[in-house]
Formats: C-alpha cells, sequence, structure tokens
C-alpha cells in the first residue's frame, strides 16, 4: 500500500499514536523514581498505611507501652522517637551483639528502655541528659521494667560526659550510639562518639530530615544548618559507612571502619 493510499483519520490516529507512545516512554522513564519516593513514604503516623506498618510490626513490652502512653502526657511529647524506629534501633543493637551503648538525649528514656530490654544481664546503656525532670518521668518505668541496673544516667551536658568516658579510657569500647540531643552540637557527638565506638559498632544520627527543613535551610536557623552541614560531612567520611533511613524524622547510620 502506498503512502498516497492511507486516509487523512489514518494518518492523524497514526501521529496521535505516535505523540501518545513517546509521550508514555519519557514519563514512563521518571516514573519508577517518583513512585520510589511515594512507595517508601507511608506517611505520619496517622496515615493507613504506617498504622498498617505498626499493626503488623509493632512488639511492644507491655511497660515501654506505659511509658510510651506517660510520654504522651507530657507537653514536650514531640520529642519522643518513633517506636517503630526505636525497635528498629534495638534490633539493630541485638544483632551486633551490643553490650555498650550510648544514648544522647533521653527525654522520658522511652528508647534507653527499650535499649536495655534488649541487652544482655551485664549491658549497660549510658543515658545522657541535662532535665533531671523529664528523665523521672522514666525512671519508675525502668524499675518496674527490671533494667535500671543496665542504665547509668548522666545529668549534665552530654559532652562533658563524653569527655568523661574517654578520659577514663572507653575510647573504642562501645557498640551502638544514638544522638539525639541538641542538634548544634551533632557534630561534636559525632566526633566524640566515633572515638568512643569500637570498630563495626554503629552510630544511629536522629532527625537528619528535620521536616525537611534540610531541603533549604534558612542561614539563622542554626539547628537545621547544623543537621544539614553534618550531613554533608557523612556523605564523604571515609571513616565509616553509611545509610540514610526515611524513617521516623530521617535517620543516619554510620559503621565504624
Ligand atoms: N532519645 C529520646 C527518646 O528516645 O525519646 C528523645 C530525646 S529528646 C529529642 C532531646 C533530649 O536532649 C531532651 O531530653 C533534652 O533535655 C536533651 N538535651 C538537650 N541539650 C542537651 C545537652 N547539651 N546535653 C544532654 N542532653 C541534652
Ligand atoms: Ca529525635
Amino acid at each position: 500500500m502506498s503512502y498516497r493510499n492511507i486516509s487523512k483519520e489514518a494518518l492523524v490516529g497514526s501521529l496521535v499514536v505516535g505523540v501518545v507512545f513517546v509521550a508514555g516512554y519519557v514519563l514512563g522513564k521518571k516514573k519508577p523514581f517518583r513512585m520510589s519516593i511515594s512507595k517508601s513514604h507511608v506517611g505520619g503516623k496517622d496515615s493507613p498505611l504506617m498504622q498498617y506498618v505498626l499493626n503488623h510490626s509493632l512488639r511492644e513490652h507491655p511497660v515501654l507501652k506505659s511509658l510510651r502512653l506517660r510520654t504522651m502526657q507530657d507537653s514536650w511529647n514531640f520529642m519522643m522517637v518513633a517506636c517503630e524506629q526505636s525497635q528498629f534501633m534495638a534490633n539493630l543493637a541485638k544483632l551486633i551483639k551490643a553490650k555498650k551503648v550510648l544514648e544522647i538525649g533521653v527525654y522520658t528514656g522511652y528508647n534507653t528502655l527499650n535499649m536495655a530490654l534488649s541487652l544482655p544481664e551485664d549491658g549497660v546503656v549510658v543515658a545522657c541528659d541535662i532535665s533531671e525532670e523529664y528523665t523521672n518521668i522514666g525512671k519508675p518505668f525502668w524499675k518496674e521494667a527490671g533494667v535500671e541496673h543496665k542504665i547509668d544516667l548522666r545529668i549534665q551536658p552530654a559532652l562533658q560526659t563524653l569527655d568523661e568516658l574517654l578520659s577514663s579510657g572507653q575510647a573504642e569500647t562501645f557498640d551502638f550510639v544514638f544522638i539525639d540531643a541538641d542538634k548544634v552540637n551533632y557534630d561534636n557527638y559525632y566526633e566524640k562518639s566515633l572515638l568512643l565506638l569500637r570498630k563495626g559498632g554503629i552510630i544511629a544520627i536522629d532527625n537528619v530530615l528535620w521536616s525537611g527543613r534540610v531541603l533549604n535551610p534558612s542561614p539563622n536557623d542554626a539547628d537545621t544548618v547544623a543537621i544539614d552541614k553534618l550531613n554533608k560531612k557523612l556523605h564523604r567520611d571515609i571513616r565509616v559507612t553509611l545509610s540514610m533511613l526515611t524513617v521516623g524524622d530521617g535517620l543516619t547510620l554510620a559503621i565504624k571502619l
């Protein structure tokens, strides 16, 4: 059949199909990337998919649950770690057979308790905070769970505690560190934690996405600037292997080489 024999309608139809095909190809190429973002981002606590995740994976010790409910009555409850994130970190600690854990920023000690529950009888969590008020909320629950003997709470600026640990010869003895205190000191906490950590140990750094503010840090926002600066430094840091997870408010895992 010659070109001349093709009807006008057929020609227009073929053109439309061609345009649709090319557009579909171009959009289709971009789609997997967009989809992988929306798939991994299951949404906030109230999203049905997040509820599904919690309903099908959270195994909360009854005393942990009581502490979570008590913490929810506090006006600063938004500071508490996400419970599925805490469970994940406790599993990681178990996986590497952690015995010595450092928690920088305790609040009511939900994660401190989770860690203490997952450590062996001779394990210890060195828990750093400046607030008696917050940590006093957690203490009775640590006792009720029968793990208070594994929690060494130090009420003073965390940098001071880290320096004391280093000067008392505890460099390279910690298995797991969770950094979750004042953001402007994140880099200082990271450097000192790296000294305290054994090879193969894990530093978990919380709030590395800072509710998305890291995308466009304002120079006047010291917290965001500090987090973004550390994120950029970690990306190049050859002393560790790295993962940045979208769990909670963003969690970076750095494993010491
Ligand atoms: N990791 C906790 C959890 O599992 O729920 C949440 C910690 S909360 C986000 C931050 C805590 O850091 C607060 O309890 C605050 O008192 C503490 N903090 C702030 N500045 C500090 C400092 N310089 N040294 C030690 N703790 C500090
Ligand atoms: Ca946090």
